[in-house]
């Protein structure tokens, strides 16, 4: 089996991220390290549908919350192992290859900071950041978790380039978000507030709640298709 045909029967997205262009951003921010390898294999592992279903109950009921964060972490587990999959299958080929896996570290490289999955996710092309700062695609939304496998396995005929932002005048996320950690703006960096977004988790921790917050990521009408009705309406 060819490795790119290996990685689509294994991730419910995929896409191959070049590494070698446009990569001075990435190297200020991560270092050169970074660009070990040419190519970013970016891994996307849908979160269990029904579970993601049951976010708006959260706030009111503890072990539907759990139930969700239990998920959050597996669904990074199962993200983990399917990267270790593919690694295998790669190095097997003769090829190298390092997993960035959901903390965005690894061992075997030099990283000024964690990476982040959704980096190597958005330069391939498979989603966008949207205003809630979630890589968002059109087939799941943001229902996704996310892993990265530098390598120089050669993948270059598979690169894709980044998407724009398909988020337009939709505000979904922005109006239901509880923490008002949201804002109507184009740019994520400027949207997404990640203090007020953790001091609204931590506040639901200290008034005894499991720490879960989705409605960001349950809203969007990229993967919901309720919430798709009701903006065409
Ligand atoms: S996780 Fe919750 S508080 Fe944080 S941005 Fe999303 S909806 Fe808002
Ligand atoms: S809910 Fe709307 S604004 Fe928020 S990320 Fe999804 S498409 Fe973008």
């Amino acid at each position: 089996m060819q490795i790119m045909e290996y990685i689509e029967s294994l991730t419910d997205v995929c896409g191959i991220a070049d590494l070698n262009k446009d990569n001075k951003k990435l190297i200020k921010t991560y270092g050169k390290d970074i660009c070990k390898y040419p190519y970013a294999i970016v891994i996307g592992h849908k979160m269990n549908e029904d579970i993601i279903e049951t976010i708006p109950l959260t706030y009111n009921d503890d072990k539907l919350a759990k139930k969700y964060n239990d998920e959050y972490y597996n669904s990074h587990k199962r993200a983990s192992n399917i990267a270790k999959k593919i690694n295998n299958y790669i190095q097997n080929e003769g090829y190298d290859g390092i997993i960035l896996d959901v903390s965005g570290k690894s061992d075997e490289i030099n990283l000024k900071q964690s990476f982040s999955n959704k980096a190597s996710a958005h330069i391939a092309g498979v989603g966008w950041l949207g205003k809630n700062n979630l890589l968002t695609t059109k087939e799941f939304g943001p229902r996704l978790t996310w892993v990265t496998i530098l390598t120089n396995a050669p993948l270059g005929e598979y690169t894709g380039v980044e998407m724009e932002s398909l988020c337009d005048e939709c505000t979904l996320c922005v109006n239901a978000c509880p923490g008002n950690a949201i804002v109507d703006l184009p740019d994520p960096s400027k949207s997404y507030s990640p203090e007020k977004c953790g001091k609204y988790i931590m506040s639901r921790r200290d008034e005894g709640h499991p720490m879960a917050c989705g409605m960001c990521l349950y809203i969007c009408p990229y993967g919901n298709n309720k919430s798709r009705k009701i903006l065409e309406k």
